[in-house]
């Protein structure tokens, strides 16, 4: 139980615009701080958004007035993707002292150096350069060195140092974040084709980041694991941040032989994975019992369950490496709005692989796929849901578990919809948008996102695009139908990138009054700003600037919310719809688990 004072103190947080003295001679007499109010704040743990800015009014007055839960929830972070990708391509734990372990990055990115940087290798230097100049120009000066004055990373457009420190999220949940789902995510041949020291298989990795997500949770006051509804209604009740873990996998269970196998068994015939139904059913339980309540059954690549959506050529040679042939495309009929086709043009890393197959044979080459047949629109997977992909569909049902749709080729889509649509199972997608023509199978077309809020699920909102694809797709969303949770969903420290800045303040610009009226966030720190405006990030001595560098990591989603604000792209409209997020997604999960005690 906390005790008063510790309310009291919540309450006053941050100190400079509520005085705990002043509140208490008040709120028994007069409004705007009512007794009920008063009560409820105290119910609540204090004030939603404490580091002030433009938004905070609106969203903390959302929050005294609402009798459900209120504030951000992002569905799709990897804080522990550091030990994802054989645990040497991705840097920097979630926690630990950042001076020891968030330093400098050479180890991991550098080349190798017989005295300086004996862990360093060339050809994972390549990957990560291939990695860090893909959808980025000019070139980045990767500089090595982080903590504490973190020169170059973390910044919008990196994918491969850790944006879900415990000192971000601490900012984001001061800030009015409430949820997070944190995915274990792997790529077997991206570990082993950068020379890691592994694992490379996807379930020792996951395995590993579900216990770190665990620790990283347990090690700090204002979070909390979250693996019922009722928990989310606790803890976000209470003012804290719910953690919920969730699996982001190409092969759950290590349903796959990688082509390690080939290469070690010369000769012999390439095994096929095939698991039985008890052998499934086993394997989500074990990773029900670990704490995992969110499943993507298919990521990048095809797998026993299903087919991976088509939208980059790089996975093809991953698909190749662990389910041991390419992918198979078709022609997409035109409704599906489908554009791109599977060429090899399209492949941005040939160069990249083309240099790590010269130095490191993957055993096959990456390029040596058939044409795709003709067609008139363009590709999409040929394989939709298989026989154990229903299986896996059944025993997640049967738990109740979270079931996200992103990823999976569109044939995979419409087969899941169909397969849960008896039973009404909401669903999620919890980080993309609405295609447009000439699209691709990672984003879902109107209709299907539809299907899904009809059913009481979620779409969160990938947040690349930045704030107007954010507000095209809540309005896209919010017209198609009014069921249904909007979220959003960053993938931060994932392999998406996060929104870069709007375009920089010009140099003239000096006073809050200037800022203001060219629509940037007035920070606290600018000249004639006032009092109760937006706090300042700083992490070491970084201090973060959304309206110059962006979205640098998680830390910096009140920012974001306040550059939506200030530039008028979120309505405030918009911005109660994504703070009305985690009602939707507990009683999302509510439902999924009223169907589960019904199917027995
Ligand atoms: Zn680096
Ligand atoms: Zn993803
Ligand atoms: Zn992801």
């Amino acid at each position: 139980m906390r005790s008063l004072l510790q309310a009291l103190k919540n309450f006053a947080e941050p100190g400079p615009s509520i005085n705990v003295n002043k509140v208490i001679a008040t709120f028994p007499i007069s409004p705007p701080v009512s007794i009920t109010h008063f009560l409820r704040l105290l119910d609540r743990g204090g004030v939603l958004a404490r580091l002030n800015g433009r938004y905070a009014k609106l969203v903390n007055e959302l929050d005294l007035n609402s009798d459900t839960l209120v504030g951000l929830v992002d569905v799709h972070t990897h804080p522990a993707a550091h030990l994802g990708f054989g645990t040497e391509l991705f840097y920097g734990p979630p926690d630990g002292d950042p001076s020891q372990v968030f330093g400098n990055c050479n180890g991991f990115h550098g080349g190798p150096g017989f005295f300086d940087n004996q862990e360093g290798n060339e050809i994972r230097r390549n990957v990560v350069d291939g990695i860090a100049s893909q959808h980025y120009s000019p070139n980045w000066d990767h500089k090595r060195s982080g903590w504490p004055d973190f020169p170059a990373w973390p910044t919008w457009h990196d994918r491969l140092h850790q944006q879900v420190r415990v000192e971000m999220l601490e900012r984001a949940w001061k800030g009015g974040l409430r949820l997070i789902v944190a995915h274990a995510v792997n790529s077997h041949t991206l570990a082993k084709v950068s020379q890691t020291r592994g694992p490379y298989d996807d379930k020792s990795s996951g395995d590993a980041q579900i216990a770190a997500i665990k620790e990283m949770v347990s090690g700090q006051a204002f979070m909390e694991l979250a693996l019922s509804p009722s928990d989310l209604r606790q803890i976000i009740g209470r003012g804290h941040l719910a953690v919920i873990i969730g699996v982001e996998l190409d092969c759950i269970g290590n349903f796959y032989t990688a082509w390690d196998f080939s290469e070690f068994n010369p000769g012999l015939p390439h095994p096929q994975p095939a698991p039985s139904d008890a052998e499934i059913q086993a394997e989500i339980t074990r990773l029900f019992s670990s704490g995992v309540r969110y499943f993507f059954p298919v990521h990048v690549t095809d797998n026993v369950f299903g087919g991976a959506a088509l939208y980059e050529m790089t996975f093809n040679t991953a698909n190749r490496y662990q389910f041991g042939s390419f992918f198979e495309a078709e022609p997409a009929p035109a409704s599906s709005l489908i554009g791109f086709t599977f060429n090899p043009g399209e492949s941005f890393w040939k160069k990249v692989f083309e240099n790590i197959v010269q130095l490191a044979s993957l055993g096959f080459d990456p390029q040596g796929y058939p044409p795709a047949p003709p067609t008139t629109t363009g590709h999409r997977n040929a394989r939709g849901l298989q026989h154990r992909g229903q299986v896996v569909l059944d025993a997640l049902m049967r738990v109740g578990a979270m079931i996200d749709v992103d990823h999976m080729g569109e044939k995979t889509v419409l087969d899941t919809l169909a397969y849960t649509k008896p039973v009404n199972y909401p669903v999620f997608a919890g980080h993309n948008l609405i295609r447009d023509s000439g699209g691709n199978e990672r984003a879902h077309l109107i209709q299907v996102a539809t299907e899904i809020l009809d059913r009481g699920g979620v779409f969160g909102i990938g947040t690349t695009g930045g704030l107007s694809l954010l507000a095209k797709t809540i309005s896209q969303l919010r017209n198609a139908t009014s069921q249904g949770g909007i979220a959003l969903g960053s993938d931060c420290s994932g392999m998406e990138q996060l929104p870069a800045e709007r375009s920089a303040p010009a140099k003239t610009l000096t006073t809050a009054t200037d800022y203001e009226q060219a629509g940037f966030v007035v920070y606290n720190d600018i000249p004639g700003a006032p009092f109760d405006a937006l706090q300042r990030c700083q992490f070491g001595n970084r201090k973060e600037d959304i309206d110059s560098f962006g979205f640098s990591h998680i830390g910096m989603y009140p920012d974001f919310i306040e550059d939506g604000i200030s530039s008028g792209l979120l309505t405030d409209g918009d911005v109660t719809e994504l703070f009305n997020a985690p009602e939707s997604v507990t009683s999302a999960w509510e439902s999924c688990l009223n169907i589960a005690s019904r199917m027995g």
